[in-house]
């Protein structure tokens, strides 16, 4: 059975203590009540460390939002896996557009990056999601199979059990515009059937594919009821503890 998950990306908010102050809010709302999904939070390098320390008994796993393409040296301002590793952080977010758009992060420079964060221990969040110009042009399936051909489809079966899958179309993301559960569920099946083209039926059924953009408690159960999504990489929503326990919720 695949891993049902909300994963958090705070992006580039919140200083150390108002990161401490989100976590350790989440972290009591959650005692209170287990969630029926796994939890991540994706935060800034700098939050990594005190996170994970501040979550180890909790049901709250940490990620960082990206690493380094090279495994050490001269590399200034760089952070690597290893180094993203040793905080006690059990997942990277690697592929999101924002670094695709922003920061021009080839699929080849990705390519690199999922291998180091494998090879390093850490299970990777890969997001992939057409722009607005690609949906309009009905190019979304085809720019999702190359996203992941070109930087996750050569990992051996092995590899691929640490691999979660985030479908982010990019003209949804913190636009307020969310796909309809109609239109996620259809690429989610399509990116699913991408999965056992490469490493077999059962590997694809026991991948998770998550949705994000703009995704919230209100629109998550039905996103979530559908065979194929399971669950959210969730960004303005997982700034507050309560909207991000109210999609958390959508699991019941
Ligand atoms: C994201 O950037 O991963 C995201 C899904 O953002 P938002 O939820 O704000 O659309």
């Amino acid at each position: 059975m695949r891993k049902k998950i909300v994963a958090g990306n705070w992006k580039m908010n919140k200083t150390l203590q108002e990161g401490i102050a989100l976590a350790s809010e989440l972290k009591e709302i959650l005692a209170a009540e287990t969630p029926k999904c796994d939890v991540i939070i994706g935060t800034p390098f700098i939050h990594l460390a005190t996170l994970a320390e501040l979550t180890k008994d909790s049901v709250i796993a940490v990620s960082a939002e990206n690493c380094a393409d090279k495994a050490s040296g001269a590399y200034t301002g760089e952070v690597s896996a290893a180094m993203v590793k040793s905080t006690g952080a059990e997942y990277v977010i690697l592929g999101h557009s924002e670094r695709r758009e922003y920061y021009h992060e080839t699929p080849e420079i990705l390519k690199e990056k999922v291998d180091l964060a494998l090879e390093n221990g850490l299970k990777v969040i890969f997001c992939i999601g057409e722009s607005l110009a690609q949906r309009e042009q009905g190019e979304q399936e085809a720019v999702c199979k190359a996203e992941l051909a070109g930087s996750v489809f050569h990992l051996t079966p092995e590899q691929w059990k640490n691999i979660v899958i985030a479908y982010e179309p990019i003209w949804a993301i913190g636009t307020g515009k969310t796909a309809t559960a109609e239109q996620a569920e259809e690429i989610h099946a399509y990116i699913r059937k991408c999965v056992a083209e490469v490493y077999g039926e059962q590997a694809a059924e026991d991948t998770s594919i998550l949705y994000g953009g703009s995704c919230k408690a209100s629109n998550a159960p039905e996103l979530f009821a559908k065979p194929d999504i399971d669950g959210g990489l969730i960004g303005g929503a997982s700034l507050k503890a309560p909207d991000f326990k109210g999609i958390i919720d959508a699991w019941k």
